[in-house]
Formats: C-alpha cells, sequence, structure tokens
C-alpha cells in the first residue's frame, strides 16, 4: 500500500504539506490512507501520538463527499475541530447536548448542495439513538455525498476491552444500512481478541489490518511498593526526577484524587484534581490551566486522558492499580508524546487489588465522563462482562506482582506481540536490576496453604493465612486457637515475601477464590479466601506443579 502510485498521490502530498504542515508520513499513515482511499475497510493499530488523525482528515480533504467521524468524548471532538477549522477544513459536530437550533443549522447545511462541510463529527449514542441522523446520512448516500465513516477509540466496542461502551456497539447498523461506504477503524489499543470482536460488531468486510508496535522506548516502566507514606514517596519521586515539569497522577476515586492533590499543594506542588463529579465548567477549566502549565501535576480518575494532546507529559504515576494491562498501556501512553524520556510508576499493593474488585464487582469504576458504560447508571456489570473485567484485573496483578521480567515485554505478549527483552536496554525496573533469577517450584508450599484455607473453614482473609502459616502468635490467631493448627508457621522458614507470592498466584490461577465480605465502596474492604474445588483437585490428585521466579540474592 506504500510503493504503488495512485490517481490521489500528489494531490495527498501536496496537502500533507500545504494544509497539515507535514513534510512527510509517519509509519503506515501513507498505507491506511491508501487503503482507505481505495474503498476498504480498515482497521488501524497506532499507539497513541502516532498520527492516527491525519489518516482520515487527509483522505476527507482530497476526496468528494463527507467523512462521518464517531468519537467518543465532546472535548475530543472540539479539540480536533478546532484543529480542522485553523487549517481551514470546515467541519461540525453534533452532540446530544446541543442547542436544537444549532442542530438543525448544521442539518440545513448538509442538506444543501454545496454542503461545505468536509467532516462531520458525532458521539456514538447519536448513531445509536438518533432516527434524524441516520435518515440524514440516507440522504446524503442518495447523493453520493458519504465517503466514509471512522470509529476513534474502536477498543469501545469490544466487551473484552478495558473500555466498553455500549453505545459503540449499536455502531454495526453503520454498515448494515450502508454496506457500499468504507469504514475505517481506529484505535491506540486492542488485545486479538478485541480486534476481532469489533470487527465482527461492525461487521467489517475482508478488512486490511495495520498494525504497529505497541513499544514506546522513551518510556520508562517501574513497579514500586505501596506503603502507608504513598503521597511523600510520590513527592519525593517527582522533586528528585521531574521537578517541575508536566505529569498526571491517576487515582482510583474521586477522593483519593482531591486528597492526593491536596497533599501535593501542601508539598509546593502546582497540582489540581479532576474527576467526573466536577461540571463541565470546571474540568475545562482545569484542562486549559494545564494546557498553559499553570497546573503542573493533575490528579485523576481514568475521566482524565483520552484525547489529551499535552506533549510534554514527563510522568504518569498511577497511585492505585489500574483495571487492566490495556488500560495501564494506555494510561502510560499518555507521558512522552513528544519522543523524549519519561517515566511510568506504579504504586502497587495487594489491598489495592480487592478495593478495585469490588469496585468493578459493584460498577463503581469510573471511566470516562462521557462514556456511557455500565458504571454510569450505576449498575453492576454481570455475567461476561463481570468475568472479563476481573481477568483484566488479574492480569494486572499478575504484572504488578512479577518483579522478574522485563515490562516491555509483558505490556507487549498482552498485545499479542514479540518482543526480546534485550531490546528493552534497561528501561523498566525489572531489566535494570542486574541480578540473575532461579526457578524454584513451589508446590508443596502452594498445597499448604490451599489446605490451611481449608481447615480454618473457608472464612479468613489472605493476610490472617499468612500470619498463621509464619507462625504468628498475634492475639487474633490465639482468638481462633489457629496456633493449635499443624500448618501453623509451616512456613516459618520460607524468605520474606515468599508465602505471599505463591498464595497470589493460587488466586491468580483460581486456585484459591478470594470474596468480598464487607465494604463501604470508597473505604476499606475486607476478603475471605476461599478454595476453587476442581482447580485444587489438579493440584492435589492431577500432579499439576507450581514454579515461580525468584531473583538470586545478590
Ligand atoms: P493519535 O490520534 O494517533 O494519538 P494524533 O493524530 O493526535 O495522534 O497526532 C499526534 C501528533 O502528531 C499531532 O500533533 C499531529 O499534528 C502530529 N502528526 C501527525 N502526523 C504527522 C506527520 N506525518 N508529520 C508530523 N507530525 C505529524
Amino acid at each position: 500500500w506504500s510503493s504503488r502510485e495512485f490517481s490521489w498521490t500528489k494531490k495527498l502530498e501536496a496537502n500533507n504539506k500545504k494544509v497539515f504542515g507535514n513534510h512527510s508520513f509517519r509509519p503506515n499513515q501513507r498505507e491506511v490512507i491508501n487503503a482507505t482511499m481505495s474503498g476498504h475497510d480498515v482497521f488501524v493499530l497506532m499507539p497513541t501520538g502516532g498520527g492516527k488523525s491525519l489518516t482520515y482528515q487527509l483522505p476527507a480533504l482530497v476526496c468528494p463527499g463527507i467523512t462521518l467521524v464517531i468519537s467518543p468524548l465532546v472535548s475530543l471532538i472540539q479539540d480536533q475541530i478546532m484543529h480542522l477549522l485553523q487549517a481551514n477544513i470546515p467541519a461540525a459536530y453534533l452532540s446530544a447536548n446541543m442547542e436544537w437550533t444549532e442542530q438543525q443549522e448544521i442539518f440545513r447545511e448538509l442538506n444543501s448542495d454545496y454542503c461545505k462541510y468536509k467532516l462531520l463529527y458525532v458521539t456514538p449514542e447519536k448513531v445509536a439513538k438518533s432516527d434524524v441522523l441516520l435518515r440524514q446520512l440516507e440522504s446524503l448516500h442518495a447523493r453520493d455525498s458519504l465517503a466514509r465513516f471512522v470509529i476513534d477509540e474502536a477498543h469501545c466496542v469490544s466487551q473484552w476491552g478495558h473500555d466498553f461502551r455500549p453505545d459503540y456497539q449499536g455502531l454495526g447498523i453503520l454498515k448494515q444500512k450502508f454496506p457500499t461506504i468504507p469504514v475505517l477503524a481506529l484505535t491506540a489499543t486492542a488485545t486479538i481478541s478485541v480486534k476481532e470482536d469489533v470487527v465482527q460488531a461492525l461487521g467489517l468486510v475482508n478488512c486490511i489490518v495495520f498494525r504497529q508496535s505497541f513499544n514506546r522506548p522513551n518510556l520508562r516502566y517501574s513497579v514500586v511498593p505501596k506503603t502507608k507514606k504513598c503521597v511523600e514517596d510520590i513527592d519525593k519521586f517527582i522533586k528528585e526526577n521531574h521537578f517541575d515539569e508536566c505529569g498526571i497522577i491517576y487515582c482510583l476515586s474521586r477522593m483519593d484524587c482531591e486528597k492526593v492533590a491536596e497533599k501535593l499543594q501542601e508539598y509546593g506542588h502546582k497540582a489540581a484534581f479532576y474527576h467526573g463529579s466536577m461540571d463541565s465548567p470546571q474540568r475545562s477549566m482545569i484542562q486549559k490551566q494545564w494546557s498553559k502549565d499553570e497546573i503542573n501535576i493533575i490528579c485523576a480518575t481514568v475521566a482524565f486522558g483520552m484525547g489529551i494532546n499535552k506533549p510534554d507529559v514527563r510522568f504518569v504515576i498511577h497511585h492505585s492499580l489500574p483495571k487492566s494491562i490495556e488500560g495501564y498501556h494506555q494510561e502510560c501512553g499518555r507521558a512522552g508524546r513528544d519522543g523524549q524520556p519519561s517515566s511510568c510508576v506504579l504504586y502497587y499493593s495487594y489491598s489495592d487489588y480487592i478495593r478495585v474488585k469490588h469496585m468493578i464487582s459493584q460498577g463503581v469504576v469510573e471511566q470516562t465522563p462521557f462514556g456511557s458504560g455500565y458504571n454510569r447508571a450505576n449498575m453492576a456489570p454481570s455475567g461476561r462482562l463481570l468475568e472479563t473485567n476481573t481477568e483484566n484485573l488479574l492480569r494486572m496483578v499478575s504484572y504488578a506482582e512479577n518483579d522478574v521480567d522485563c515490562r516491555r515485554l509483558l505490556q507487549l505478549i498482552h498485545f499479542g506481540e514479540k518482543f526480546d527483552s534485550l531490546n528493552c536496554q534497561k528501561t523498566c525496573d525489572n531489566c535494570s536490576k542486574n541480578q540473575s533469577f532461579v526457578e524454584k517450584d513451589v508446590t508443596e508450599t502452594a498445597k499448604q496453604l490451599v489446605e490451611l484455607v481449608k481447615t480454618t473453614g473457608q472464612k479468613f482473609s489472605a493476610a490472617h493465612l499468612l500470619e498463621v502459616y509464619r507462625g504468628s502468635l498475634s492475639q487474633f490467631v490465639k482468638k481462633h486457637r489457629h496456633e493449635t493448627l499443624s500448618l501453623h508457621g509451616a512456613g516459618k522458614h520460607l524468605a520474606k515475601g515468599e508465602a505471599s507470592r505463591v498464595l497470589r498466584h493460587l488466586v491468580i490461577e483460581d486456585i484459591l477464590i478470594e470474596d468480598v465480605k464487607k465494604s463501604d465502596v470508597y473505604g476499606s474492604v475486607s476478603s475471605v479466601v476461599k478454595v476453587n474445588g476442581s482447580r485444587a483437585y489438579n493440584l492435589f490428585a492431577g500432579g499439576q506443579t507450581i514454579k515461580l521466579r525468584f531473583r538470586c540474592a545478590a
């Protein structure tokens, strides 16, 4: 798709320079443009900052007719329209919270014989819920004025993904109603299963896929144990590594955002918080102050980020555990869009896992503000969606707990990409440790821990079980007479943290199940560990062995 000369090649190159001010094309841009302009359905996986917008804006400019762009966020759409108008490319958008008269004005223009718009942006619910829009598209189509459909952030179509939005699923209607109009689906994040799901849900035919490496060599990844002094640790990290530079701190709850921002202000940082409970003017004020560098640090829920175009974000810190590796990769991707070295630090504690898990099961994890995901209606997910979310979270836990393998490798495997960890060049914490590893058979410890869960009646927390296993004589242990068990102290000889790693591994492997017992949603939660009978059977009777890698002592 890159080497062939097309009838539009010269026009493309001229407009890329003249209108967009680019001297050349970035990887895959030319290929994607040629494929979509040839009338194919195209699926594009390109990392954040790769230049996806050009792949539909340039064709929109040089092709006759209107390009319909479906994009999830009004703020993102407004940003795009502003850039297009600055480049003298006529574009408009329709959204649900627009005045009716304003919408009428746009429809009038769309119906005129010499419609000036080259691009029309809409949010997905407009397509799913507005018959008026569909009728308008039919009318454009009848006049041969519908050039292509662009689905931005296409991973939102898939329930397997980390940012599923039900309104996106309704987009299949476009291909059903207009089978001859090419669709261009764009995303910065999709695993193989997500890609297949998206292609199917949108009804794409003989789709051409362009995929780029998801590796971001200028980002440095690390995972740090989260202590009670986490914000102090963050303050120290920023002062030592990114003093007066720009960064995002992702927090789990709205309250966390406010608390972390307040503390950082006390430590002298220009910090602010951003979350879905703030009204729209408040949010845009913060965004503006951030783009003008009046604020350096934004403490935000994931409501902040999609469509954030600031090139010089020098660090992305996760104050708590992200919901999935995909989400984590994308959030980290907001750092270093200018290609300069930037840091991604994840503060991890196992108790955060319990908290996120509970929030997911209750459907209260915040997504982007205009998202129409399950959380908006405050509905708890169930069935496959809940399973997927839980599985995604467990993968994130295993990423955070892995102190051995290359972080890039762990992330890229998730996207179905091969990566040689030598190419990491020691830019992740695990690769820069410079230590060798041993693989250890921990089957015996695993069996003892499962046995302990059973003999204590499957009603105690992981922390308590580990205390008993290590031989603690705490009041709580004595209260339940657990010091009298034969397994009390059986793990005394193990290295620090080893039993806990094995126990976590058993949960990740679904041999043990961790059930949330009680919670006050935004506060603390406690859990009990139970045995998953059929999986545990394989461990005891099926001869399953469990091996974990450990770092050699220095
Ligand atoms: P994405 O949507 O993939 O995250 P964008 O489309 O927002 O990325 O592009 C990121 C930045 O790269 C923008 O500032 C854009 O102007 C710039 N850009 C895109 N294509 C090119 C190119 N061919 N040459 C130079 N800059 C480009």
